[in-house]
């Protein structure tokens, strides 16, 4: 007899969703079995829903920002006990590829994507290489942790990374929900300042301040540039991060950069934003840089930020559904209902 478990399973043809009773996967070579604790929605499981993404296989179990406990270790696995609390890293290196082969996994030429291309955590347990598990310290919830693996750790990448923001540096964000949210908080960690939050909710605004944003501006208002420049001393922005993705937000960050500033885009649609004329782009010297993704270090780092009081995501959950309801929770998120910065499934 196969042991069962429950798990989300959406199927492309269809683009229904269904929680279902699945086999319990069996483990192949440096592989663990996890079971989930909490597992995060992200946009870009709306995203595959809603077709914006290509589906990769007919059906999948999404999720893929999941913590949990190590429930079995695969042949060859050494070095981690049944019940150890840990964050599965949301992609798999192919190890084939060139920039695998040179060992620079992070910039795999053929990465997996967690839940794109195999089965993700929206389920009671969920199948992680060992390679790519991140030990989790007791004074960290799981439900923090299960976070890390993107909506904490993408913005990251992104202020750390891909944006090299550094002390003194003036950030503008726009678009402060799951991602923008913690792209203020890492801002404000590395010592960006100002840090100006954009967006068009009143109270997303008043939340971007209480985590740490200097201003808070309203995209929609005529004089949101002379206010810019006005918290800036005149300078405008030295890195701006979009982190909706729209054609609007991406120009208008990109039209507040000082000169030699740089635009980092985080969130993704299928809008195609205008850079202007290439005279106005190179005499501004502007850079405009495209971001995804983490290293899987960045995991361990951001995990020890929260275990020694630095880093507060006590404010990052903003719901927790059961799987069986998972639909629930993937609507809340689509309309934006209660302005969620992360809405978790519990198996
Ligand atoms: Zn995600
Ligand atoms: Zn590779």
């Amino acid at each position: 007899m196969v042991e069962t478990m429950r798990a989300q399973r959406f199927y492309a043809d269809t683009k229904e969703i269904a929680v279902e009773d699945v086999p319990i996967p069996e483990l192949g070579q440096g592989e663990v079995l996890v079971k989930v604790a909490f597992c995060g929605i992200c946009h870009s499981d709306l995203s595959l829903i809603n077709g914006t993404f290509p589906s990769q296989r007919a059906v999948v179990t999404q999720g893929h920002e999941a913590s949990g406990t190590v429930a079995a270790l695969g042949p060859g696995v050494t070095g981690w006990a049944e019940g150890d609390r840990v964050v599965v890293a949301a992609g798999r290196p192919c190890l084939e590829c060139v920039n695998c082969r040179r060992g620079d996994v992070s910039n795999c030429l053929q990465i997996r994507l967690m839940a794109f291309a195999y089965d993700g955590a929206w389920a009671e347990y969920t199948v992680a290489q060992a390679f790519g598990l991140t030990r989790i310290p007791d004074n960290v919830s799981l439900e923090q942790a299960a976070i890390l693996a993107d909506a904490v750790s993408t913005p990251f990448g992104a202020v750390v990374r891909t944006g090299k923001v550094g002390i003194g540096e003036s950030v503008g964000v726009w678009g402060v929900g799951g991602l923008g949210t913690h792209v203020v908080q890492l801002a404000r960690l590395v010592g960006a300042a100002p840090i100006i939050a954009v967006d068009v909710k009143p109270a997303v605004l008043d939340r971007a301040l209480a985590v740490g944003a200097d201003f808070a501006f309203d995209a929609r208002d005529d004089a949101l540039h002379d206010k810019i420049r006005d918290a800036t001393g005149g300078r405008q922005l030295d890195v701006a991060f979009d982190a909706v993705g729209l054609k609007s937000t991406f120009e208008q960050a990109l039209g507040n950069l000082t000169v030699g500033g740089r635009l980092v885009g985080i969130g993704m649609s299928a809008d195609a934003p205008s850079i202007g004329s290439t005279a106005m782009f190179n005499l501004f010297k502007w850079q405009a840089l495209g971001h995804l993704g983490y290293q899987n270090a960045d995991i361990g780092t951001l995990a020890a930020l929260v275990s020694m009081g630095r880093l507060d995501l006590s404010r990052s959950i903003s719901d927790i559904v059961p799987l069986e309801d998972v639909a629930r929770g993937i609507e809340k998120l689509d309309k934006a209902d209660g302005d969620p910065i992360r809405i978790l499934v519990q198996p």
